[in-house]
């Protein structure tokens, strides 16, 4: 077993296969099987150009026999930074195929992250993008090797690869499946039972948390959310949103279209036109998104531009969508949603699409399987009279048991018996319907992408002028929630919202998306009870001001 990795226990384990959620195969063997069936059908199309599931499968295959003839083995771990494009789903199925453990990292993640996901998991190697003006992959992999001695592979996609690094199109090009029998990859099958996938967490503490995936509780999630979403040969899913984030990959995501024999379409931009083109060009069915995007699109101009009429649903999650604008997506874009309350480290929340109207527009839905267990709780794990508003802990075939490698902080975030405290604040409506209420957890959720507020106070407070600072939730019409960082300075000090922004960017090299959004000086901090600051006034004091400004 890897270790640093927190199984299931066998009772549940029997339980779980006895009733048919695990299978006990791994991601690889379905990916054959579902090339097999739908061999001459379509699985992607990437700027016009289709990929069929023969050719999918032939490539992925390609792929990882190149991988283990590099010397990758099974259980090593691979940082995927690659972007929405065709190569990352190559990728991310030939190194799963052989064990190698995809790390969920995002494009927009530097040297800070990468570094300490290298560190902290030992991983072996780096799937980066060539391209990019404003930032070199290339360069920030050069860096982590540095730092990561154990990083002893970089691949890379598009065109510029540098001379040491392995291009992923020159892999491609290179039939080694002539040379070496495709056979030879079976010896490298990973156990179902083991981590097939480190997703990661934008998480409550000083450093993001790894969240391992197992083929079994994986593929029970997306076949399940695919069976919900009633995903099938017809389905065309648009992925705008980050290919690496647990929505897209496997909320159905890619993992879940591909299950079922439908077509992926990875959208290489967020812009609304971008996204509109895509669907009126590739026909897409399915759009998986935060609200934010949402919004974005249901206000947009260009709305009545683009022949939208393919779109059948769109999947609403990462962050709780309000029943208005839930409201105005049948008139606006003519399709049909569901909610979704989602999280990497497992439980799906779903509304289906035959669900009262009160409840698809009012709640985030209902439990994927008869045994996700959920318990609602008061301050002392008490739960609440059913109705009543409380903590949300849940357990069940796609719930880890543990984050990876963190002992101490596994014991704060699951209670003794198994429960992941999800740090969601929410009400049971009819018995089986969860409806969000807020979070006690400390993070920001800018547009369904969520953010550590101690992980951003330590890079702050790491300012030579700074003296303390707390980070907070300003709210946003756009993207629901924004960082805002107020800070106190050092006797004589100024520090200007710029420079705080320069210094974070260029001496602890943070994700843009983390950057504060706002700066407010203040000399004293407002103080709870217990001589903490209290986050709570502070979100007051800077929704009011916004209120004020707008
Ligand atoms: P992540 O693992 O990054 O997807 O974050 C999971 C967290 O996002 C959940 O625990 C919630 O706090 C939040 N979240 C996800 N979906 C929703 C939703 N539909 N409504 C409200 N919060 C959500």
């Amino acid at each position: 077993m890897l270790d640093g990795f927190v199984p299931y226990p066998d009772s549940f384990a029997i339980k779980y296969k006895e009733r048919g959620y695990w299978r006990d195969k791994t991601i690889g063997d379905e990916f054959d099987e579902f090339v097999a069936r739908y061999w001459n059908r379509v699985a992607l199309s990437f700027q016009g150009q289709p990929v069929s599931y023969g050719q999918l499968g032939a490539r992925v295959n390609r792929l990882a026999l190149h991988f283990v003839n590099l010397g990758l083995k099974t259980y090593d771990r691979m940082i995927f930074q690659l972007p929405n494009e065709p190569e990352a789903i190559y990728c991310f199925y030939a190194a799963v195929k052989i064990g190698v453990i995809p790390i969920a990292a995002l494009p927009a993640h530097r040297e800070a992250e990468i570094s300490y996901f290298a560190r902290f998991t030992g991983a072996r190697a780096h799937a980066v993008p060539s391209g990019g003006k404003e930032f070199s992959h290339q360069g920030l992999s050069r860096k982590i090797r540095q730092q990561a001695p154990e990083l002893a592979y970089t691949f890379v996609s598009g065109p510029g690869v540098d001379e040491d690094f392995i291009s992923i199109a020159g892999l491609l090009e290179d039939r080694i499946e002539e040379r070496v029998s495709v056979e030879a990859l079976k010896k490298y099958r990973p156990d179902p039972m083991e981590p097939a996938v480190f997703q990661l967490s934008g998480g409550t503490t000083g450093v993001p948390k790894v969240i391992p995936r197992t083929h079994n509780d994986y593929s029970a999630n997306y076949r399940r959310a695919a069976e919900l979403t009633h995903m099938g040969v017809d389905s065309v899913m648009g992925i705008a949103i980050p290919i690496n984030h647990n929505f897209a990959m496997s909320s159905p995501g890619f993992l879940g279209t591909l299950y079922s024999g439908g077509r992926v379409v990875p959208v290489a931009s967020t812009k609304t036109e971008a996204v509109f083109e895509a669907i009126e060009k590739e026909k897409i069915t399915v759009m998986p998104t935060p609200p934010a995007l949402l919004i974005r699109w249901m206000e947009s101009e260009a709305l009545s531009h683009y022949d939208l009429s393919s779109l059948e649903v769109v999947l609403a999650g990462g962050a709780k969508l309000s029943s208005e604008a839930a409201k105005r997506i049948k008139p606006l874009l003519g399709c049909d949603f569901h909610q979704n309350l989602g999280m990497s480290e497992g439980m799906l929340f779903w509304s289906r699409r035959d669900d009262p109207e009160e409840i698809l527009l009012n709640t985030q839905g209902a439990p994927m399987y008869a045994d996700d267990e959920i318990r609602v709780v008061d301050e002392n794990d008490r739960d609440v009279p059913p109705g009543e508003t409380g903590a949300l802990l849940v357990r069940g075939p796609t719930t880890i048991r543990g984050y990876y490698n963190s002992p101490e902080y596994n014991k704060k975030a699951f209670t003794a018996d198994g429960f992941y405290r999800t740090e969601d604040i929410v009400r049971i409506i009819r018995g089986r319907y969860v409806s969000v209420e807020g979070r006690s957890k400390d993070t920001i959720n800018r547009g369904g992408e969520k953010i550590s507020a101690e992980e951003v106070e330590n890079h702050i407070l790491a300012h030579p002028k700074v003296e303390n600072c707390a980070y907070v939730a300003m709210p946003d019409r756009q993207l629901g929630e924004k960082g805002c960082a107020f800070v106190s300075l050092k006797a004589n000090r100024r520090l200007s919202f710029d420079e705080l922004i320069r210094f974070l960017k260029t001496q602890r090299r943070i994700a843009a998306f983390k950057m504060p959004e706002r700066l407010e000086l203040v000399r004293e901090f407002p103080m709870t009870k217990v001589g903490k600051i209290d986050k709570k006034e502070l979100r007051r004091i800077i929704a009011g001001k916004m209120l004020i400004n707008s």
